[in-house]
């Protein structure tokens, strides 16, 4: 069967762990100033994989500083000399995939077939993407460097960054925030999420390996607090934030009537729209695609399916044939589909959602599965008969949960589409031409994909309208959010 490939799970002691780490200041690993730890557990098993120093503000204070004396000098090389950091990163990442993937699997829960195939993949892409950029930014329109050095006329780098990001895709999430950003000449202070901070610490250790001179790279782990004073630190000139929207709008609350640039990626509620012409088996692919990769912790998931009403019946058919085949369980398992949900209060949450929908009147449907007894789990779950006006139509879920509901005309569609909050991704499946242009056209959504969901690539621009955020992340604007012209 396909499903036999490559049957062994992959081996837990490819990745060294440490039982402790330290923060990553100024090139070195070192203990929180007031000597603050917490654990990371995997997801899929609860068992502590390791203690982590926990930043508060005198470390935060310590890393921007070092930030900052570091910023002099990268930020005057020439962007050629920082390519050279930034590809080399690239290829330690590649070397180190295997390891890496292996502990991003432990740290998030999520399976290997996913940090294998598209988070590490995806993070050398960055690097490699980026790094090619820092020595055209004189010539590619942002501006003309009139001397060596730094004088003349734009770009210039911002100085320090302060980045935030969340648990769903640890490594991801800061290859989006660090490449660019190195590649502008900025320096970065980072903190990971809490749930997550291994990878942020080996990438650490990879800036070591590639010889990335101290202060350039700053990572700190650990809470919110940690994450609030690092944004609200005088010193910081460059807020870059993903994660809730809740917390995206206390940060930009807090850097108001600052001087502070500010990018935010939040939320999102995202709609997959079935047209009746669509090709079935292919946009049950996507749809799965769109709403399990990473159990549903996707920003940009299609959480909210729209199915045109005549082909209801034979798509939902078909949807629940291919849920039945999805395998839920051990992450380093080659073949698993779905793994852990990253935390208890994520699960809580998911749980509290679902709950919602079934107490509001939409119908619930599993396909028969059985979860581990250890870890946080849930099934891949299917509402129908839900309205517009229910909770999990219109709450971000971050789960693998999927909301169906209908429509007759394309009008129909892009109403419902855009009655949200959110306006992070869509998708749109039809054999039309000009009805994908003219729909995507409409949907206030910052990415529509067209007869496939959930393709990520650095060269193309991400980000929210709404309250999904605001500022680019990837591509040319990627670059615009860390410079000066
Ligand atoms: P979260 O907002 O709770 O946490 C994100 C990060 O912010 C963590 O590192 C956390 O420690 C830190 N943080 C918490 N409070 C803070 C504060 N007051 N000031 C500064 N930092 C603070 O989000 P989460 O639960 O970790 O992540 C899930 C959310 O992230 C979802 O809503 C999801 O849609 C969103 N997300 C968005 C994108 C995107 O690109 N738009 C990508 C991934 C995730």
């Amino acid at each position: 069967s396909v499903f036999e490939y490559a049957p062994a799970p992959e081996s837990r002691a490819i990745v060294d762990i440490a039982p402790s780490y330290g923060l990553f200041i100024d090139g070195e690993f070192t203990e929180a100033a007031d000597g603050k730890v917490f654990k990371t557990v995997s997801p899929s098993t609860e068992e502590v994989l390791a203690e982590v120093a926990r930043a508060g503000a005198a470390d935060v204070d310590r890393a921007v500083k070092a930030a900052r004396k570091a910023f002099e000098k990268w930020s005057a090389l020439p962007g050629a000399e920082r390519a050279k950091y930034l590809f080399r990163i690239a290829r330690i990442i590649q070397e180190r995939s295997r390891e890496l993937a292996v502990l991003e699997t432990l740290d998030n829960g999520k399976p290997i077939r996913e940090t294998r195939d598209a988070d590490l993949p995806l993070v050398a892409a960055h690097f490699f993407y980026y790094a090619g950029w820092a020595d055209k930014l004189d010539h590619a329109g942002f501006g003309r460097r009139t001397t060596e050095g730094g004088g003349g006329a734009g770009p210039r780098p911002l100085g320090v960054a302060g980045q935030v990001i969340p648990w769903n895709f640890p490594l991801l999430m800061l290859a989006w925030k660090i490449a660019p950003a190195l590649a502008t000449g900025n320096t970065v202070v980072l903190k990971p999420a809490e749930t997550t901070p291994l990878s942020a610490l080996f990438f650490a250790d990879i800036c070591r390996q590639a010889g990335l001179p101290k202060g350039v790279v700053n990572i700190l782990t650990g809470y919110g607090d940690a994450g609030a004073a690092l944004v609200e630190h005088p010193d910081v000139n460059k807020v870059a934030f993903t994660g809730s929207t809740a917390v995206g709008k206390a940060i930009a609350r807090s850097v108001a009537g600052t001087d502070k640039k500010v990018t935010l990626e939040l939320g999102g509620k995202g709609a997959n729209i079935v047209f009746d012409d669509a090709p079935i088996d292919q946009a049950v692919e996507g749809i799965v695609t769109g709403i399990f990769f990473n159990q549903g912790q996707v920003c940009c998931a299609g959480s909210r399916l729209l199915v045109q009403e005549s082909v209801q019946d034979e798509l939902l058919d078909s949807l629940k044939r291919r849920l039945a085949t999805l395998r839920v369980g051990d992450p380093l398992d080659k073949n698993t589909d779905l793994g852990a949900i990253n935390s208890a209060e994520q699960l809580a949450r998911i749980t509290a959602l679902a709950d919602a929908g079934e107490a509001e009147g939409a119908e619930r449907w599993s396909p028969a599965c059985e979860l581990p007894s250890s870890g946080y789990w849930f099934a891949p779950t299917l509402f129908t008969n839900v309205t517009q006006a229910h909770t999990i139509a219109r709450d971000e879920i971050f789960g693998p949960v999927l909301s169906v509901l209908t429509f007759r005309t394309p009008e129909e569609a892009v109403a419902k589409a855009n009655n949200t909050q959110y306006g992070l991704s869509a998708g749109i499946w039809t054999e039309k031409g000009s009805r994908i242009l003219a729909v995507a056209g409409k949907l206030r959504a910052g990415v529509v994909w067209a007869n496939t969901f959930n393709k990520f690539d650095p060269t193309s621009p991400f980000g929210g309208y709404k309250e999904s955020g605001y500022g680019r992340e990837g591509g040319r604007h990627g670059l615009e959010a860390y410079l000066d012209v």
